[in-house]
């Protein structure tokens, strides 16, 4: 469902568009940036991601797709991934453990060149994935457990520097239950309403108002069963069978999906910065274990939901820019 609205033209032009004048390109199409350029504007893509390594699991050959296109991708990155786990047999020595935190740091590194975006970190601690029964608390000053007035700051000075017209993040589920990723879905919320609002954060820069705000929806049950078929059809073993088994269709999200964005050309892209975060991804584990072709055949987009938009905007879609690049005066 789609939680967004969707106001007119005549009321977005009066709240987003600067006047027109002929033979100009208008830059930005939000309140407090009326810049006048005389080269058409670059669009931007901001994905909002709670730890080194979701920005090349989540959305990344998308990501790719864009920066190909010539569009800018800036990855904000809540938190350091100080308290996640080597998951990779492969590195799981002491002297990893010893320099967790900078080996991820470095690996962020890797994985941003691969993909050709910005990033930043926006200084945050992980909050860890609580196990047990019952769960032990969260460790103080961690990011989940930060107000939100407060977590969301960070976020809404880069959106007035960095002037998204897109913002990806979250749905309010996290995608899945870590409490750093929930967090990262109430500050990505939180931060694209009030970003433009020259009353709310007025030390944190210019506002700027984002034009739409999208949820990461690439993990439905459609795709992992269309995916789990097609490996068996093809005689192969496929790693999904006890992942759909325990998979409760109630909890399926695919109903929300708005908006298919083509990327297939991007998934080896998306690989290869996975694979760069050495610590947290297995090169031989479930990952990768459905063959690239399988994939670009079977199920070429990444998926997302539309679920704020101050632009026209009919779906569904296949472009995240859609309905912003006349504004922008990029096609
Ligand atoms: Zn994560």
């Amino acid at each position: 469902m789609i939680s967004g609205t969707f106001p007119s033209t005549e009321q977005r032009n009066s709240a987003l568009c600067p006047p027109r004048r002929p033979g100009v390109r208008h830059a930005g199409i939000g309140p407090g940036d009326n810049a006048e350029v005389t080269e058409p504007d670059l669009l931007r893509l901001l994905a909002v991601h709670a730890h080194p390594d979701d920005e090349s699991s989540k959305g990344a050959a998308t990501m790719a797709k864009y920066i190909a296109e010539g569009a800018r991708v800036m990855v904000a990155t809540c938190t350091g991934g100080e308290r996640g786990s080597v998951l990779n047999p492969a590195m799981d020595r002491p002297e990893v453990w010893e320099r967790l935190t900078e080996i991820r740091a470095e690996e962020m590194d890797r994985a941003r060149e691969i993909l050709g975006v910005e990033q930043e970190f926006l200084g945050f601690v992980d909050s860890g994935l609580p196990e047990g029964d019952p769960l032990p608390p969260l460790p103080d000053g961690c990011f989940a457990l930060l107000p939100l007035e407060e977590a969301a700051a960070p976020l809404v000075a880069l959106i007035r520097r960095f002037k998204p017209h897109v913002v990806t993040t979250y749905d309010e589920r996290g995608g899945y239950p870590h409490p750093d990723h929930i967090k990262t879905h109430e500050i990505s919320v939180h931060a694209f309403e009030a970003a433009g609002d020259p009353e709310r954060y007025p030390d944190l820069g210019e506002p700027w108002q984002p034009s739409k705000l999208y949820y990461q929806m690439s993990f439905t049950l459609p795709r992992t069963r269309a995916l789990h078929e097609a490996i068996l059809e093809s005689g192969a073993e496929s790693p999904y069978t006890e992942w759909l088994a325990s998979w409760d269709p109630e909890k399926d999200i695919s109903h929300r999906v708005t908006t298919r964005v083509p990327c297939a050309e991007y998934f080896a892209v998306r690989d290869a910065a996975l694979i760069a975060h050495a610590t947290q991804i297995d090169p031989t584990g479930r990952w990768f274990a459905c063959p690239i072709e399988v994939q670009q055949r079977v199920w070429p987009t990444e998926d997302y939901e539309l679920a704020r938009s101050l632009v026209d905007s009919t779906v569904p879609e296949d472009d995240l820019f859609a309905g912003i690049r006349s504004e922008v005066g990029v096609r």
